[in-house]
C-alpha cells in the first residue's frame, strides 16, 4: 500500500463511518416516524401474494412502463443502482490496492459483462431522465409541469449523484486499462477499455477515482440522511415495504381503488351501535391518526408528479394536487413528530396527553407544528386547505397512476369523515342530499312510492323480488335509475333488453333505498352503514338459500355496482354483481341480442371512474358498441385508466363547483374534439354531468349523451320508440 493508498483508504472509511452513523439515525427516526401511526392489522395478510406483487411491481415496473420512455429509463436506474452497488462496494478494494477487486465474483468474466452492460443503459437512463425533468420544469415558460411543488434540487441532486457515480465507474476500469491491470477483454467491456485507451497510464488513478466514487456514494447518503423527508431518495427503499403493505395485494394495479376501508379505531373496523366518539377514533384528526401505512406512504413519496398530472381537480385549476396533499401531510408529520415522540398529542376528548415536564425541552417549532389544525384555511394555519379536502372526486386517478401505491384517496375520506361527523364542517350543499339520505333513503329527496315509475308505460311487465322467485338477476335499479329522467331512459332500456333476450330478472322496487355511495365519500359513515345494513338485510332476503354464484345483481349505475360488490361484503351482504354493459355484452355474445342497425354519426366512449378505473371494466362497453355502432369506435385521448372524471364522484355531485373550470365541461371538450355526435356513458352520473357540460356549450342539439345500453336497443329495436330528450333531472 502506498502512501496515496493510504490517504483514499483512510478518506474513504473517515467519510463512510460518518455516512453510515448518520444513515442508522435517519432510518431509526422515520421507522419511530412511521410506529406513530395506528395499527392496520389487515396488511400483515396474503404475505405470499404480498410479496410476489412486490417483486413483479419493481421489477416489472408495472405502473412506470405505462409512461414508455420514462419508465424505460427509471428500469435501467433502478437495476442499475442495485447491480453497481457492488461496484460501489469493490472500490472499497480499490482505494487499497490499485488491482484490487471484489472477491470471487470479481473476477468473472460475466461479471464484468453485465455490470458493463448495466453501467452503459444505466447512464442512458439517467441521462434521458435528467433531460426529461429539465424539459418539465415548472419554471419554463408556458406549459403545466408534474413536477411544480415538487424539491427541485433534491431530483437534480439524485440525478447527478447517480450519473457522477456511473461515470467514476468506467473512470476506474478505464485507469485499471491504462495501468494494465483490468482482466476483462474487449469483447465483454469494450467501453471500459475505449476510455483506457484515452486515460494516462496513473499507477495510482485507480485508488483516486476510487476514493472519489466513494466520497460522492457517502455524500449522497449524507445528504438523504440529514433530510428525511426526501422521498426522491428514500423511495429507492421505501417502495419495497410499501408496496408490499399495498391494501389490495391481489390487485395487479390501481390497488387502492374499488372499495373504501372500513371506518377503523385502534385498527378494528368501528360499528355505530357500540361506537363513542369520546372512546373510538372517527375518521382523522391529526397526522397520527393515520395508520402506520399511510404515514409509510406520506414518507415514500417520490415527488413524481405523476398523480397530479392525472388529477381531475388540479387540471381544471382546483387548489388540489394529490401530491402537494401528499407532502403536506409528510411534511407536517416529520415536523410533529418531536412532540408526538416526546409523549405529546390530544386524546379524543381534545386533552393534552403530556405533561408539562415532557414538552419542557422541546423546539419551539415542533411545538408550533402540533398546533396546526389538520384541516383548516391558511389564515387558520392549517395543514390541508378545506377547498382541497372537498375538491376530490375520489376518481381514484392518482393512485392508479402512482408508481409506489401510495393510497390517496383514502386518506382524503379519512379525513372527510372526522369533519363530517365530528365536526360538521362540510360545504353545506351537500347537507340537503345527507338530509334527504336519511330521511327519504335517496339523495333527491322523491317520494319512495315512486321508485317504480320508471316501468310505466313499458309494453311487458317487470316482476318484483317476491312476486317471483326464480330469477336470475335481481335488475338493482338504484336511485337516479328510479328518479332522474336521464338515468330512467337507461334503466327502461336495459329492462328492455333483458326481457328482449329472455332474462329473468326481478326488481326491489319500493324495497330499495341508496346504496350508500354518495355518504360515504363525503365522509359519513354513519349514514352509509345506515343504508348498507338495511340493504344487506333486504339483499340477503331476496336471495334466501341461494349460495354466492347464485346471489346475482345487475346495476346501471358504477357506484352502486362497486359499492354492493366491493363494500357490501364488509357488513355480511356477498353478491356477484355485473354493470349492465358486461350482461350485455355476453347476451350479444352469445346470441340473445342481435343488433340489426348500427347507429352512425361517430361514437365516442367516456369511462366512468368507478366502472373503468376502481373496477378494471373497460372492454364491456366497448364490446357493445363496438356491435351496436357503424365503423369504429373513436376514442378520446384520456380513455381507459387515463379516463378523466366527469365531476361528479365523491359526492362532488351534491356540492357547487365554484372553484377553477368545470370538470365536466374539460371532459366534454375532449369528447366534442373527437368530432362525435354520440357521447356514450356506462353511468348516470356522467350522464347527467356530461349533458350540462354538452347544453352549457350550447352543443345539445348537435351531440346527444346517452348510455351504452340505450345505443344498443336503439341497434337491437329500431322500430322502438326512443322519446325525446330529457334533460331535467330530478330535483335539478
Ligand atoms: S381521487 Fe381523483 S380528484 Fe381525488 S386527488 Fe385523486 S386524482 Fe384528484
Ligand atoms: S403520490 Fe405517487 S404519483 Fe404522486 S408524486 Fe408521490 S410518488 Fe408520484
Amino acid at each position: 500500500m502506498g502512501s496515496v493508498q493510504i490517504v483514499t483508504t483512510i478518506l474513504a472509511a473517515a467519510i463512510t463511518a460518518v455516512a453510515v452513523w448518520l444513515a442508522v439515525r435517519a432510518v431509526l427516526k422515520m421507522v419511530a416516524v412511521i410506529r406513530l401511526g395506528q395499527p392496520a392489522p389487515e396488511r400483515f395478510t396474503d404475505k405470499v401474494a404480498r410479496a410476489r406483487t412486490m417483486l413483479v411491481e419493481t421489477a416489472g415496473h408495472t405502473r412506470m412502463l405505462k409512461w414508455g420512455v420514462v419508465g424505460a429509463a427509471h428500469w435501467f436506474v433502478m437495476v442499475g443502482f442495485v447491480v453497481l452497488s457492488l461496484l460501489v462496494l469493490e472500490a472499497y478494494f480499490e482505494v487499497v490496492t490499485t488491482d484490487g477487486g471484489l472477491p470471487i465474483i470479481g473476477h468473472w468474466t460475466i461479471f464484468g459483462l453485465v455490470t458493463e452492460i448495466i453501467g452503459v443503459l444505466g447512464l442512458v437512463g439517467i441521462l434521458v431522465l435528467m433531460a426529461i425533468r429539465l424539459r418539465n420544469r415548472p419554471t419554463r415558460p408556458g406549459g403545466r409541469s408534474r413536477f411544480t411543488g415538487s424539491t427541485m434540487w433534491q431530483g437534480y441532486f439524485v440525478e447527478w449523484i447517480v450519473l457522477l457515480v456511473l461515470i467514476f465507474g468506467f473512470v476506474i476500469r478505464g485507469f485499471k486499462v491504462a495501468t494494465d491491470h483490468f482482466e476483462f477483454p474487449f469483447w465483454a467491456t469494450p467501453v471500459s477499455h475505449a476510455v483506457g485507451a484515452v486515460l494516462p497510464d496513473w499507477a495510482d488513478g485507480v485508488s483516486v477515482a476510487a476514493a472519489i466514487k466513494i466520497i460522492i456514494s457517502m455524500t449522497w447518503l449524507i445528504v438523504i440522511s440529514l433530510n428525511v423527508t426526501m422521498g426522491v431518495a428514500w423511495h429507492r427503499f421505501l417502495a419495497f415495504p410499501n408496496i408490499f403493505f399495498k391494501r389490495e395485494p391481489t390487485k395487479p394495479a390501481g390497488s387502492g381503488l374499488g372499495a373504501l376501508r372500513p371506518m377503523t379505531s385502534q385498527g378494528k373496523p368501528l360499528d355505530f351501535e357500540e361506537a363513542d366518539p369520546e372512546k373510538d377514533q372517527f375518521g382523522v384528526a391529526h397526522v397520527e391518526q393515520f395508520s402506520w401505512k399511510g404515514l409509510l406512504d406520506f414518507s415514500t413519496c417520490t415527488e413524481c408528479g405523476r398523480c397530479q398530472s392525472q388529477c381531475p381537480a388540479w387540471n381544471t385549476g382546483k387548489p388540489l394536487s394529490p401530491k402537494l396533499l401528499i407532502l403536506s401531510l409528510r411534511d407536517h408529520a416529520y415536523a410533529k413528530a418531536p412532540y408526538l415522540l416526546a409523549g405529546g398529542g390530544k386524546d379524543l376528548t381534545g386533552e393534552e396527553k403530556a405533561t408539562q415536564a415532557q414538552l419542557a425541552h422541546l423546539d419551539v417549532l415542533a411545538l408550533a407544528e402540533a398546533d396546526k389544525p389538520l384541516i383548516g384555511t391558511a389564515e387558520e394555519g392549517g395543514v390541508i386547505d378545506p377547498d382541497v379536502l372537498w375538491s376530490c372526486t375520489t376518481c381514484g386517478a392518482c393512485v392508479e397512476q402512482c408508481p409506489v401505491d401510495i393510497e390517496h384517496v383514502d386518506h382524503i375520506v379519512d379525513m372527510r369523515r372526522y369533519q363530517v361527523l365530528i365536526e360538521s364542517s362540510f360545504p353545506s350543499e351537500a347537507g340537503v342530499m345527507l338530509r334527504n339520505l336519511e330521511n327519504k333513503g335517496n339523495p333527491w329527496g322523491a317520494p319512495q312510492n315512486t321508485r317504480e315509475d320508471w316501468t310505466k308505460g313499458l309494453d311487458f311487465e317487470v316482476p318484483r323480488v317476491g312476486e317471483v322467485d326464480d330469477f336470475e338477476y335481481l335488475f338493482w335499479v338504484g336511485c337516479a335509475g328510479a328518479f332522474e329522467d336521464r338515468a330512467k331512459k337507461t334503466t327502461r332500456a336495459v329492462a328492455t333488453l333483458l326481457n328482449e333476450a329472455g332474462v329473468k330478472f326481478a326488481i326491489l322496487g319500493e324495497g330499495e333505498t341508496c346504496s350508500g355511495d354518495p355518504a360515504r365519500r363525503i365522509g359519513n359513515e354513519f349514514v352509509f352503514q345506515m343504508l348498507a345494513q338495511q340493504n344487506v338485510e333486504t339483499l340477503n332476503e331476496a336471495f334466501e338459500g341461494r349460495d354466492k354464484a347464485k346471489r346475482k345483481i345487475v346495476a346501471t349505475c358504477p357506484h352502486c355496482f362497486n359499492t354492493l360488490g366491493n363494500e357490501y361484503g364488509q357488513l355480511g351482504g356477498e353478491f356477484e354483481v355485473v354493470h349492465h354493459t358486461q350482461l350485455l355484452a355476453h347476451l350479444v355474445a352469445t346470441g340473445k341480442l342481435t343488433p340489426v342497425q348500427p347507429v352512425d354519426g361517430g361514437v365516442t366512449y367516456h369511462d366512468p371512474c368507478y366502472l373503468g378505473r376502481h373496477n378494471r371494466v373497460f372492454a364491456a362497453p366497448r364490446e357493445v358498441l363496438g356491435d351496436a355502432i357503424a365503423g369504429d369506435l373513436t376514442e378520446m385521448p384520456r380513455n381507459s385508466e387515463r379516463s378523466f372524471c366527469c365531476g361528479a364522484g365523491g359526492a362532488r355531485m351534491w356540492m357547487e363547483e365554484k372553484i377553477g373550470k368545470r370538470i365536466n365541461v374539460d371532459r366534454v371538450e375532449e369528447a366534442m374534439a373527437t368530432g362525435a355526435k354520440t357521447v356514450a356513458v356506462g353511468c348516470p352520473f356522467c350522464s347527467t354531468m356530461l349533458s350540462d357540460g354538452v347544453n352549457g356549450k350550447g352543443a345539445g342539439e348537435q351531440v346527444e349523451v346517452i348510455d351504452v345500453a340505450s345505443v344498443l336497443l336503439r341497434s337491437v329495436k329500431p322500430e322502438q320508440p326512443q322519446g325525446g330528450k330529457e334533460t331535467t333531472p330530478v330535483g335539478g
